[in-house]
C-alpha cells in the first residue's frame, strides 16, 4: 500500500498545502479539478514513500490545535486611514504592524499581477497595503509554510494571517509552537475557486470594457457592507452580487469548495491565537460603549483565544476604540462562528453545470433566477447608512 496522500474525496481536503510544504523530495504538486480547485498530485516517480504528507494533514482530525473558550471583543482601529482600506475595523493591520515594529515578518493574501491570489510575505508597513482587504477566493499557500519556518528558526517574529484551515495546516507542518509566531485567523464559511473569479471578472469587466488592475470585494468607499470595486487603467466599476453571478453565488453559500462544507473549524474551537471578522450588529449591541466610533467604516469582531494572544492584543489596546463582548453575542450574527456552510440543492445544481459548461452555467442560473437575485442584491448593496435614513423617513411618515 501507498504511504503517500491520495484524495479520495474532494471533501476531505481544504488545499492547505501542508503536505506539499513538508514532502524532502517536493513530490507534490497542485493540480485543478474541473471546478478550478487544486488538489494535491503525487509524482511517483520522485515519492520515497516517507508517509509524511499522510501524516501532516490535519483536516478531518478532529480536536487538534483549537484553542479554549475566547475573550470577545468589538473593536475599530482609531486610524482613519487603516479603517478604510481594511475589510472591517483594521485589526489585521493594527496586529500586523505590531509584529514589524519588533522585525517581524507577516504572511497573508495578495493578488499578483495577473490578479491571481497568494499567501506572500512582508515586512514592511507600506507593503502590508497587499495584505489589506477580503478576497473572496481561495489563496495559494504554496511555500509559504516553509518561508515562515525559516524566519522563526532563524529567531524572527512572524504574524501569519490565513482562514482556519490554512492556520491548522501552518501548525501541522511546523509540529511546535513558537513564541514568536502570531496566528490570526478569519472567521470563514467558505472559499470559490479562482478559476469561477477570473470567468466572472472577464464576463463583468467585458461588459463595462474594462481592463481590470485591483479588485476589491469590500469597498469602503461606499461604506461598510459587502459592495466591491473593479479598477482598470483610467475607470473604476461596482462589482456586487447585483452585477455578478460570482459573488452573488458567493454570498449565498453556493460555490465553495467542497470541504468547505464539510468543514470541522467552526464547531470546534479557533485554531488562530486571535480571530478577526465582522462585527454585524454593533450597532444593535455595543455601539454606545465604542466612544466616537463610525460605525459606517467597520468594527471587527474580535476573539482572543489564548495567552499569547492576549499579550498581543494588550500592545495594540491604545490603538483602538474597544468594548467588551461576549461569544453569544458574536454569534448571534455569525452563523460561521458555530458551523460549516451547508449546500444549498442550488450548490449541487450549479457544480454539475459549472462542470459542463463552465461559466455559461453561472449565467443560465443568474438569469433564471433573475427576480429573486435582483431582490437579494438590491437588500445587499443598499448601502447601511442610506438604509437607516430610508428606514427613519419611513417611521417619520407613519407616525
Ligand atoms: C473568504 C473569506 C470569508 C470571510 N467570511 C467572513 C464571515 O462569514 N464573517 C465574518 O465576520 N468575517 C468574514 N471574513 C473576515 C472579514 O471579511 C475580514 O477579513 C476580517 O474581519 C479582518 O478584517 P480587518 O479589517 O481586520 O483586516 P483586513 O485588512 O480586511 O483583512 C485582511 C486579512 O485577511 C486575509 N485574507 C484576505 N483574503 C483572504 C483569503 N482569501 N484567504 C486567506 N486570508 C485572506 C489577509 O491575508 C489579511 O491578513 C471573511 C474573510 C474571507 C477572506
Ligand atoms: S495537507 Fe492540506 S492540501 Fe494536503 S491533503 Fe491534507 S488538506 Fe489537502
Ligand atoms: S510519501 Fe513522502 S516523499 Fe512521497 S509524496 Fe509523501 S511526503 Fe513526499
Ligand atoms: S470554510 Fe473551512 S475549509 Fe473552507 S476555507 Fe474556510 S476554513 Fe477552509
Amino acid at each position: 500500500m501507498k504511504n503517500h496522500i491520495i484524495i479520495e474525496d474532494t471533501k476531505n481536503c481544504c488545499g492547505c498545502g501542508a503536505c506539499i510544504n513538508i514532502c524532502p523530495r517536493d513530490a507534490i504538486g497542485m493540480k485543478e479539478c474541473e471546478l478550478g480547485f487544486s488538489y494535491p498530485d503525487v509524482d511517483e516517480t520522485k515519492c520515497i514513500d516517507c508517509g509524511l504528507c499522510r501524516k501532516v494533514c490535519v483536516f478531518t482530525d478532529k480536536g487538534t490545535g483549537a484553542n479554549g473558550e475566547p475573550l470577545v471583543y468589538a473593536a475599530a482601529s482609531k486610524s482613519n486611514a487603516v479603517l478604510l482600506s481594511s475589510s472591517s475595523g483594521g485589526i489585521f493591520t493594527e496586529l500586523a504592524e505590531a509584529v514589524i515594529d519588533k522585525g517581524g515578518a507577516v504572511f497573508g493574501a495578495a493578488w499578483d499581477e495577473s490578479l491571481s491570489l497568494h499567501h506572500i510575505c512582508v515586512d514592511n508597513k507600506s507593503d502590508l497595503a497587499m495584505l489589506r482587504g477580503s478576497k473572496y477566493v481561495q489563496s495559494a499557500t504554496e511555500n509559504a509554510y516553509r518561508a515562515a519556518k525559516e524566519l522563526l528558526d532563524g529567531g524572527r517574529y512572524v504574524c501569519y494571517s490565513g482562514t482556519p484551515c490554512q492556520i491548522a495546516g501552518l501548525k501541522a507542518y511546523l509540529k511546535k509552537d513558537y513564541d514568536k509566531l502570531l496566528t490570526l485567523d478569519i472567521i470563514c464559511h467558505g472559499v470559490p475557486s479562482m478559476k469561477m473569479l477570473k470567468d466572472d471578472l472577464s464576463y463583468v469587466a467585458g461588459k463595462k470594457n474594462i481592463n481590470v488592475k485591483d479588485i476589491k470585494f469590500r469597498d469602503k468607499s461606499y461604506g461598510w457592507g459587502v459592495l466591491g470595486s473593479l479598477t482598470g487603467d483610467s475607470s473604476k466599476i461596482k462589482y456586487h452580487s447585483g452585477t455578478s453571478p460570482y459573488y452573488f453565488y458567493f454570498l449565498n453559500g453556493e460555490i465553495y469548495r467542497d470541504s468547505c462544507y464539510n468543514c470541522r473549524f467552526p464547531a470546534e474551537g479557533r485554531q488562530g491565537d486571535i480571530t478577526l471578522g465582522d462585527y454585524w450588529g454593533i450597532r444593535q449591541e455595543l455601539a454606545a460603549e465604542m466612544g466616537d466610533v463610525d460605525i459606517d467604516k467597520g468594527v471587527s469582531c474580535i476573539l482572543v483565544n489564548n495567552d499569547k494572544g492576549k499579550r498581543w492584543m494588550s500592545q495594540i489596546k491604545d490603538k483602538l476604540l474597544i468594548a467588551g463582548s461576549d461569544r453569544k453575542s458574536a454569534e448571534k450574527r455569525n452563523k460561521q462562528l458555530t458551523h460549516a456552510s451547508v449546500p444549498t440543492p442550488e450548490h449541487n445544481a450549479l457544480s454539475d453545470m459549472y462542470k459542463k459548461k463552465g461559466y455559461e452555467a453561472f449565467l443560465y442560473w443568474y438569469k433564471k433566477h433573475y427576480k429573486e437575485h435582483v431582490i437579494g442584491a438590491v437588500k445587499r448593496i443598499i448601502p447601511a447608512k442610506i438604509k437607516r435614513q430610508l428606514m427613519q423617513a419611513y417611521s417619520r411618515l407613519k407616525g
